[in-house]
């Protein structure tokens, strides 16, 4: 038979086969040894992270059970339960891929009452909860006194810790909540790429974002962070930057969800975050991060109805019911078909129950405060009121 340059010899065939079978073997035996290594506690690097992130999804199920042995060993068993209770979706920020960023004028906008708020926190005390986040866009309508003076109401009437999700605000302003008896306070960055943090978040930067976090590690909040997964322009070592920022800041909280693009802002067309990256990311934050509180996010339950059991089987140890008002809770969009909006708080609950008791996970009965024994001081030079 003629050959022609479309068909290799024998000899060039082997040879191709041989190298594909080599790089196989390359990338499995770099994913073995980057998983032994991270999970033997040597600091995280993004040669190693990397590696991972880029394993294959036969290589998940080693990846996920690495995740879930750790967190068994440093966190334990138990699953936390956080109530969130959204007060405002007014926000002075643009952020390009927020349903709640204040060009969107398709949104109709709410704010809760101080008596609304209070409500909110003593229901969920009676379910039995032991943590309530505040959550709210930057909504200057709340003077700081206003959110101080929410927080000693909660903590005087009901055995709740407190957590805010308000935003970027002053050093001082974070003082006053946490005088007021705030336990912790959530700023995820996002994103470690500072180019993309800029463009995203174009009212502010990375470098204030991390000052934030900062001051809130000063004035002794237990501080969360947290990435988006699949963010355009974003590479697997924006997320392995994205982790070891978060080790780097030792951050007690985070929160790894998927990016969900929403039909109302500039980023509408982007294709969403994937299922098994957010899942790769969440297990190698916790390896490397390995006493932190990860919560099985909604973003991630909004990509599949199965989520919050991926996540707790991957490294999740936390999970964040919906105690919003049902009223106003579907005005709450950062991201569309949030999976919480129609869950009612004692049918979300029994929901809980019932998994937890299939995964053998009891429910924790304490607050879930941070778990570390060995936390760092993270003091910074510059205390000045930014
Ligand atoms: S991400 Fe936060 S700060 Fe940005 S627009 Fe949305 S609510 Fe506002």
């Amino acid at each position: 038979m003629e050959r022609t340059s479309l068909q290799p010899s024998r000899f060039t065939q082997y040879i191709r086969t041989y190298s594909n079978q080599r790089l196989e073997w390359l990338a499995i035996d770099s994913f073995k040894d980057a998983l032994h290594s991270l999970s033997a506690g040597l600091p995280p690097n993004e040669e190693y992270i990397v590696a991972l992130l880029s394993a294959g999804t036969e290589q998940m199920p080693e990846l996920l059970s690495a995740a879930d042995r750790m967190r068994r060993r440093e966190v334990g068993e138990a699953v936390h339960l956080r109530a969130i209770i959204e007060f405002s979706n007014f926000c002075r920020k643009n952020c390009l891929y927020c349903g709640l960023r204040r060009d969107n004028r398709s949104l109709p906008r709410y704010r809760l009452t101080e008596q609304q708020i209070l409500d909110a926190a003593g229901e969920a005390a009676v379910l039995g909860f032991r943590t309530v986040v505040l959550q709210s866009g930057e909504d200057p309508y709340y003077r700081p006194a206003d959110i101080a003076r929410v927080v000693e109401k909660i903590k005087s009437s009901c055995d709740l810790a407190v957590t805010l999700s308000l935003g970027e605000h002053s050093r001082q302003t974070y003082k006053i909540w946490r005088e007021a008896g705030a336990d912790r306070y959530l700023l995820k960055q996002e994103t470690a790429d500072e180019r993309l943090f800029k463009y995203l978040k174009p009212d502010t930067s990375l470098s204030k974002r991390v000052q934030c976090l900062c001051w809130l590690k000063e004035l002794g909040y237990q501080t969360g962070s947290g990435n988006m997964v699949g963010l355009p322009g974003q590479s697997l070592h924006t997320l392995a930057q994205d982790i070891m920022l978060m080790q780097e800041l030792d951050v007690d909280m985070a929160g790894i969800g998927p990016f969900l693009p929403h039909p109302a802002t500039p980023l509408k067309d982007a294709a969403p975050g994937g299922l098994e990256l957010t899942l790769k990311t969440l297990a190698l934050t916790r390896i490397c991060l390995p006493q932190a509180h990860l919560p099985a996010t909604t973003a991630l339950c909004t990509l599949t109805t199965d989520g919050r059991r991926m996540a707790l089987s991957g490294g999740a140890n936390v999970i964040m019911p919906n105690l919003t008002p049902p009223a106003v809770r579907s005005k709450y969009l950062i991201y569309p078909q949030k999976a919480d909006i129609s869950e009612k708080p004692a049918v979300a609950l029994a929901e809980i129950t019932a998994l937890l008791a299939e995964m053998g996970r009891p429910l924790a009965s304490g607050p879930g405060h941070a778990t570390k024994t060995n936390r760092k001081s993270f003091f910074t030079d510059d205390k000045s009121d930014k």
